[in-house]
């Protein structure tokens, strides 16, 4: 029977979220310790461990069919490949910084400059864009260092938090592009490895949608059930139970993650006691 190969990154910032966004697909796998491949033991996938940097190529080879990579390595290495799903975690900004003392107005600043990055296609096409010229300089690791040590006047990098900049006497000016972990794939897959991406993506969406919602339970006086429920979306429509105590009843519903505090605080002050909230594994639609 076909197996699908799916490349992620053999360690690093990708490699814990990656390997848990299959467990909550249900996918059991067991790590070897050599960890250069395993294969799922309930799931027709084949887990390939890689640098990040090698998988776009590899997908576009055909070596690994789909693959867990970061959008700033995939833009960067610009391969022939597909994006299937954005993921939701490994979020970063790939950015420009300069020494805190740089007292820097606008990007003209950054004009004559010498940047240190590991994305000069990014860093040049941004560039590019806005007629500025730079002098790129191309290293692989450790960016922020490089004006310390009189390598560069300014850097590139990807940014989370903000404090690895922080403790190279770095801030940021400039954020050229928002990236995530994505789901990507060879160009062509053969019918029967196509069938089983899209059992993958199927399970990875029921995830995502999870993740995204919660449950949530509370009781309502039944003369303040009406004016309640009109602020509950629920999937179709909110569940109303009747309980023992029959001034007031049980409503049930979903709420996306994003509006939650929002609807919490109007149920509230609408009257809604004891509320519940509760992770959600799976939705299904
Ligand atoms: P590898 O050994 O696989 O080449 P690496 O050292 O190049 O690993 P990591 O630092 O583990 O890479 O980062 C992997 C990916 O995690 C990045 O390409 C990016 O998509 C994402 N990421 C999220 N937050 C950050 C961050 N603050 N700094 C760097 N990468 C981040
Ligand atoms: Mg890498």
């Amino acid at each position: 029977m076909d197996k699908l190969k799916i490349a992620i990154q053999k360690s690093g910032r990708l490699y814990e979220d990656s390997i848990k966004l299959l467990k909550d697909c249900s996918i059991e796998i067991n790590i070897g310790i050599d960890k250069l491949k395993t294969t799922a033991l309930n799931f027709p996938l084949e887990i390939l461990f890689l640098r990040d940097d090698d998988i776009p190529q590899y997908l576009e080879d055909g070596v690994a069919d789909i693959g867990i990579v970061g959008k700033n390595i995939l833009l960067e290495k610009r391969k022939k490949i597909k994006i299937k799903e954005t993921l939701g975690f490994g979020k970063c900004r790939l950015s420009i910084a300069v020494p805190k003392s740089l007292d820097y107005i606008n990007i003209n600043n950054l004009n004559g400059k010498k940047i240190a990055t590991s994305y000069p296609f990014l860093v040049q096409r941004f560039f590019r864009e806005r007629c500025i010229s730079a002098e790129i300089h191309e290293i692989s690791g450790a960016v922020e260092i490089a004006p310390g040590i009189g390598l560069a006047d300014c850097i590139c990098d990807l940014v989370s938090s903000g404090s690895t900049l922080f403790m190279n006497g770095l801030k940021e000016v400039e954020t050229i592009l928002q990236s995530e972990a994505v789901l990507a794939s060879h160009i062509h897959l053969n019918y029967p490895k196509n069938l089983i991406m899209d059992k993958l993506l199927f399970r990875i969406r029921a995830v995502k949608k999870a993740k995204n919602n919660k449950y949530i339970l509370l009781n309502v006086p039944n003369d303040r059930l009406e004016k309640i429920i009109s602020y509950l979306p629920g999937i179709k429509s909110p569940v109303i139970l009747p309980l023992a105590n029959s001034e007031c009843s049980s409503v049930h519903s979903v709420v996306n993650e994003n509006d939650f505090w929002g609807i919490v605080e109007n149920l509230k002050s609408l009257g809604a006691q004891d509320i519940l909230v509760l992770p959600i594994e799976k939705i299904i639609l």
